[in-house]
């Protein structure tokens, strides 16, 4: 078995054990990880872990050495490029004018549903790959631009042959949308078919591990999203909602009475539906990317700090809102424009994002029995992940790989 140490000389834990009032991340000066196989064995000072290291190789990073990140919200497996719509919004038209013009939505439908599956494959592995570079180790992968079951399929099953490679894909089935032209209109016969053929299809295939639907005004309404989402818990699948990102049509309450894992964008969003939100124990998870591409006002992180919902945020990657593959511009972003604390930004995208996707046992954190995945990073400390912006100040490496590279330094 491979037995490494990383030391640097300073880790963020973001261990909830080693959190104080002054250090929500659990930092420690100093700091080294004991890896053995692909799981983390000890966590500590220098000294405390090169005492149980033993023959252990030892890996000296000189800068900051956090876990490695989490994206909770991506429309990753998607292709084609939607830069004239972004020409067009810039210029003033809207984006629920756009979507009604046949752009959107729909128009990266039709480059999905033209695209071979090995190739739709190939291009969410690169992206991935970019993704990682920016020291991303899990991304959650949502289809949603099929809109029919064949496509659908198509998009789920690149994400699980991408997912034989790394970083760690989760998939998600987003059933709800938009409607294809097929549908002449009729969001309720579309919800229908998506709960009583599809979605039981792609549960039995074991094609997704969360279910999530576009509740907004334009998108589709609570009702819709209760008869699939509800099935999909039947289904024994997790839940995810879009919520609020253009009005407060009550997804929020939806999320909380279905217990999802997140609700997610809530630029609208009411005192209530955030209070159901943290009773049920639903994560908000914050897509600042959206919102600054679309000229949004932030949401109400205030309000949603006093009711206690604890916070995620992603880069919901996509062509349309969210033209970005880096979870740090999000991170920075989040800072900059939404308010959030280092601290909360860095947890948003490690550890509760992890929690979000069912994952808090597997990854988000450095402590003992975890998976071993870091992000090494030439910065000095994590204030200077969110200044300055859009560099690549990243080296990201997950266990199995430094596993793959010891082993193979040992062989020469
Ligand atoms: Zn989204």
């Amino acid at each position: 078995m491979t037995r490494f140490v990383i030391t640097a000389p300073r880790v963020i834990t973001c261990d909830p054990a080693r959190a104080t009032e002054a250090d929500a991340l659990g930092v420690i000066e100093q700091g080294a990880v004991l890896v053995e196989g692909d799981t983390i064995a000890a966590v500590g000072t220098a000294v405390e872990i090169s005492d149980r290291a033993g023959d252990a190789q030892v890996m000296a990073h000189d800068g900051l050495l956090t876990p490695g990140l989490v994206d909770a919200h991506t429309h990753a497996p998607f292709t084609g490029s939607r830069h004239i719509e972004y020409a067009l919004r810039m210029a003033g038209a809207g984006y629920e004018e756009i979507a009604a013009a046949g752009g959107g939505i729909v128009s990266t439908m039709r480059a999905v549903r033209a695209a071979e599956a090995t190739a739709l494959t190939h291009e969410l592995e690169w992206r991935a790959k970019r993704m990682h570079d920016h020291g991303v180790t899990t991304i959650e992968c949502k289809s949603g631009y099929g809109l029919d079951l064949a496509n659908e399929r198509k998009q789920l099953e690149a994400v699980a042959r991408a997912s034989i490679a790394w970083p760690r894909l989760v998939p998600t089935y987003l059933a709800l949308h938009a409607l294809p032209p097929e549908a002449n209109g009729d969001g309720d016969a579309y919800a229908e078919r998506v709960a009583r053929e599809w979605l039981p299809e792609i549960a039995t295939a074991k094609l997704a591990r969360f279910v999530d639907a576009y509740v907004d005004r334009g998108a589709f309404t609570v009702e819709q999203a209760r008869l699939v989402l509800s099935r999909a818990k039947e289904l024994g699948l997790g839940v995810r909602v879009h919520a609020g990102q253009f009005a407060d049509v009550g997804a929020a309450e939806l999320a909380a009475e279905l217990g999802a894992a997140s609700a997610d964008h809530l630029e609208h969003v009411g005192e209530r539906g955030l209070e159901a939100m943290a009773a049920a124990g639903v994560r908000a998870v914050l897509l600042p990317v959206a919102s600054f591409t679309l000229k949004q006002e932030p949401p109400p992180i205030d309000a949603m700090r006093r009711a206690g919902v604890r916070l995620v945020v992603a880069s919901d990657a996509n062509p349309g809102t969210a033209p970005t593959e880096s979870l740090p511009l999000a991170i920075a972003l989040a800072v900059r424009s939404y308010g959030l604390t280092v601290a909360e930004a860095l947890l948003g995208a490690t550890r509760e994002a992890a929690a979000s996707l069912g994952l808090e046992h597997v990854c988000g954190a450095l402590r003992p029995g975890l998976s071993g995945d870091f992000a090494m990073w030439n910065l000095p400390h994590e204030a200077a992940i969110v200044q300055p912006w859009g560099v690549w100040p990243v080296r990201a490496i997950i266990a199995k790989m430094a596993a793959y590279v010891f082993d193979l330094r040992s062989e020469l």
